[in-house]
């Protein structure tokens, strides 16, 4: 299970279903992440992503 406990106040994040997001105080729990996006010529908030999301649900082996 992945530890959300550590807060990072540089990142604020409303993204529950993410694995990382640290539900008690509204933060990502990682370090750093990765920003980018699946436009060819981004132009609004909403073409860009949080690429280091994951789903809390995963069940792939090795996450
Ligand atoms: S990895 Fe991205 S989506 Fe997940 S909690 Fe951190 S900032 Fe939010």
């Amino acid at each position: 299970m992945t530890d959300t406990s550590y807060a990072n106040h540089c990142i604020i994040c409303n993204v529950t279903s993410c694995k990382h997001h640290n539900d008690r105080k509204n933060y990502c729990s990682l370090e750093a992440i990765r920003v980018g996006t699946h436009e060819s010529d981004p132009s609004q908030d909403q073409c860009t992503d949080c690429q280091s999301f994951a789903p809390k649900q995963d069940n792939t082996i090795f996450s």
